[in-house]
């Protein structure tokens, strides 16, 4: 069968479609709403937002994540900010230059249509994340305060010091805490969704396993929602929190959904440098910190002299010289390659020249000690807990790592994947932010699909669908359930010699090794060579601890790794087969004489979309990408 990727963006002028859309979707009557049941997987920003609007709107609602509370889904670790178009500063922001900065940001491999209306709702989830009492931080006359982020010319990110994230997501978690108790939404902690169920075609369910008693059991609904994160682990080394996996997303593709773009992953060039073989996370030093922090190395190579005895006039700060417009701000696949390039050149600083500098010297000597303080004390506090150094007294030290995943689950317009009543939001789509998503940005996405979008879709589908609530003992989720409970009694049956973590870490290091910050046709088909051998050898001699029925922390990390292998595989056959540099995806072949990105916009202009095909290698389908009101051209941040 052919799969057709068709985006469903409105026709229109670009800045009305999404107000057309909304003028012209059916609607569900307020007293039908209730007749619908929801499963929302995920409880992270996307989720929990999306749980308790539909909720508050009427719907039945089940909501699951695998933490024992809602409250610590990875969102919490956001740092930085939220970006909107409020233009508080009257600094010439506009929704249009969102949406310009953010399709730039994104090296033209994002849906005009998409990108636009995530610019419009912004303003909104301001409004909306104030309503609920969301703690940003205020100037003096009482106005909120904006920094700036990566890639963009204004002040437009909104924060709450250096813990945005928890801060959003405190006011998303109590707006579904107010629905848990009026019993619209189920909440289900601990519980971790291992497969969906698809009946005549339709996402009708999934079947989870409790992480306390080991218990399979099976759940269906109208409608299937995902909000899953992302899968930068598969990296093992990365910046997400420890759970965050691509188990939800992998297990959807495999019945069916198609994965988009897997090859894009974000490298964030503020990163805590690797100090060892003993780490299991990096951290991060949100970008933030750039609008204070100026990025340098030695101007010679093998130059080991402390900082403070290099005087000015030998170090190369290079952002500043190769981007004098953006200078420390320059987006992030930018700034993290020009790190690498600095590093490679043997000018890196730190264990291993594996470094370069952020100093905050100039800002102290102008703004004073109190002032960078106030902006930045809980970051200085965690990069001193991580290295042992005083970041007031001498420059950090930082090194790009894995942060994000542009790539994830296909989606239209109405966030629906290929299977209809499969909905995917957050980080877990890939709809936003093309080869590369700008700071600030992936909390807008998210809450803009939770609270303002997902509200709208999801009932064009309830009105357009016949509705059909199938039992939980219908053979599709019996035949799950049974496929679940075998595959994770198999794990536990191998009683091998090597450890889940090793594995993982082994199948990391690999990825990062020739799938990382740059990659060739050669480093990806040796990847490609070498990741069925891991995954043979992870099946055969991984030694998984304790019972099925029990808590067993090890049995969880063994399935997420056993889908990271075989997800490893697609996601460098998508960048093998993407012969072009673009954003966060540097093929070395394809560079400008000056070493940046080089696109093919006549030959890759398109999504991705990858179908599996079983044991047989997946097909790619394209969808488009068609730009009606923006010219593509070379980014440039000169
Ligand atoms: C250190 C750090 C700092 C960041 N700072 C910023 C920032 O300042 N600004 C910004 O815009 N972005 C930032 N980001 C990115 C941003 O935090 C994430 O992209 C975003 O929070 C993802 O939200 P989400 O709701 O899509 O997913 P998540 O928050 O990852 O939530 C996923 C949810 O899905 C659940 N789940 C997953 N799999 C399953 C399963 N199989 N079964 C059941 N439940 C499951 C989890 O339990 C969790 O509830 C940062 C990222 C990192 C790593």
């Amino acid at each position: 069968m052919t799969i057709r990727f068709e985006s469903k963006i409105p026709s229109g002028p670009l800045s009305h479609k999404w107000t057309k859309y909304r003028h012209e979707v059916k609607l569900v009557n307020p007293s039908n709403k209730r007749k619908f049941h929801v499963i929302v997987v995920g409880s992270g920003l996307a989720g929990a937002s999306a749980a308790a609007t539909l909720a508050e709107l009427g719907y039945n609602v089940d909501c699951f994540c695998f933490q024992d509370s809602p409250r610590r889904a990875h969102s919490i670790a956001a740092q930085g900010g939220i970006n909107a178009a409020k233009n508080y500063r009257n600094a010439g922001d506009s929704v249009y230059r969102l949406f310009y900065d953010t399709i730039k940001g994104g090296d033209f491999r994002a849906r005009e249509g998409n990108v636009h209306r995530l610019a419009e709702v912004s303003v909104n989830i301001i409004d909306q994340c104030v309503a609920q009492g969301v703690p940003f931080a205020r100037e003096y006359g009482g106005l909120l305060d904006n920094r700036s982020f990566g890639g963009a010319q204004v002040s437009r990110t909104f924060y709450a010091r250096g813990q945005t994230g928890q801060q959003l997501l405190l006011g998303a978690y109590q707006a579904l805490s107010r629905q848990i108790s009026l019993g619209t939404v189920k909440m289900y902690p601990r519980t971790e969704m291992l497969d969906l169920v698809i009946v005549d075609g339709h996402a009708k369910g999934i079947i989870t396993r409790d992480l306390v008693t080991g218990a399979v059991s099976a759940h269906a609904a109208d409608a299937v929602v995902l909000a899953t994160g992302g899968y930068g682990n598969v990296f093992y080394l990365s910046t997400n929190a420890q759970g965050s996996n691509v188990t939800a997303t992998f297990r959807a593709y495999k019945k069916g959904a198609a994965f988009a773009n897997p090859c894009y992953t974000q490298i964030h060039p503020t990163c805590i440098p690797v100090s060892g073989d003993h780490q299991s996370k990096l951290t991060l030093m949100s970008e933030s910190l750039r609008n204070d922090g100026r990025v340098w190395v030695p101007k010679k190579a093998g130059d080991v002299r402390q900082p403070q005895d290099i005087p000015d006039e030998d170090r190369d700060y290079y952002l500043e010289r190769k981007y004098p417009s953006y200078g420390n701000l320059a987006p992030r696949d930018i700034s993290s390659r020009a790190a690498k390039q600095v590093c490679d050149e043997g000018r890196g600083v730190g264990p291993g020249g594996r470094g370069v500098y952020l100093d905050f010297g100039d800002a102290i000597r102008r703004l004073g000690r109190e002032k960078i303080e106030e902006r930045y004390a809980n970051l200085f506090d965690m990069y001193e807990r991580i290295t042992g150094e005083n970041a007031y007294e001498r420059p950090m030290r930082i090194y790009p790592a894995v942060h994000y995943t542009m790539g994830g689950l296909w989606v239209d317009y109405t966030l629906m994947s290929n299977l209809p009543g499969l909905f995917v939001i957050g980080e877990a789509n890939f709809s936003d932010h093309g080869a590369n998503r700008l700071g600030a940005s992936a909390l807008m996405q998210g809450l803009a699909d939770g609270y303002f979008i997902l509200p709208y879709t999801i009932g064009e589908y309830f009105t357009s669908t016949a509705k059909v609530l199938p039992p939980t003992d219908h053979e599709e989720f019996k035949k799950a359930e049974a496929d679940v409970t075998a595959s994770t009694k198999k794990l536990l049956t191998v009683k091998g010699k090597r450890t889940v973590t090793e594995f993982h870490r082994e199948l990391g290091k690999l990825m990062w090794d020739k799938c990382g910050m740059a990659r060739t046709a050669a480093s990806l088909r040796e990847a490609l060579e070498k990741i069925p051998a891991i995954r043979e050898e992870f099946h055969e001699n991984v030694n998984v601890l304790g019972e099925s029925t029990e808590l067993n922390q090890h049995l969880e990390r063994a399935g997420r790794v056993a889908d990271y292998m075989e997800f490893a595989e697609l996601l460098a056959l998508d960048a093998l087969r993407r012969e072009e540099s673009c954003g966060g995806h540097f093929r070395e072949e394809y560079q400008t004489e000056d070493g940046e990105a080089k696109r093919n916009d006549d030959e890759f202009s398109y999504v991705a979309c990858w179908e599996y095909q079983g044991g047989a290698e997946p097909v790619m389908h394209k969808e488009p990408l068609v730009y009606e009101e923006v010219r593509m051209s070379q980014r440039s941040y000169k």
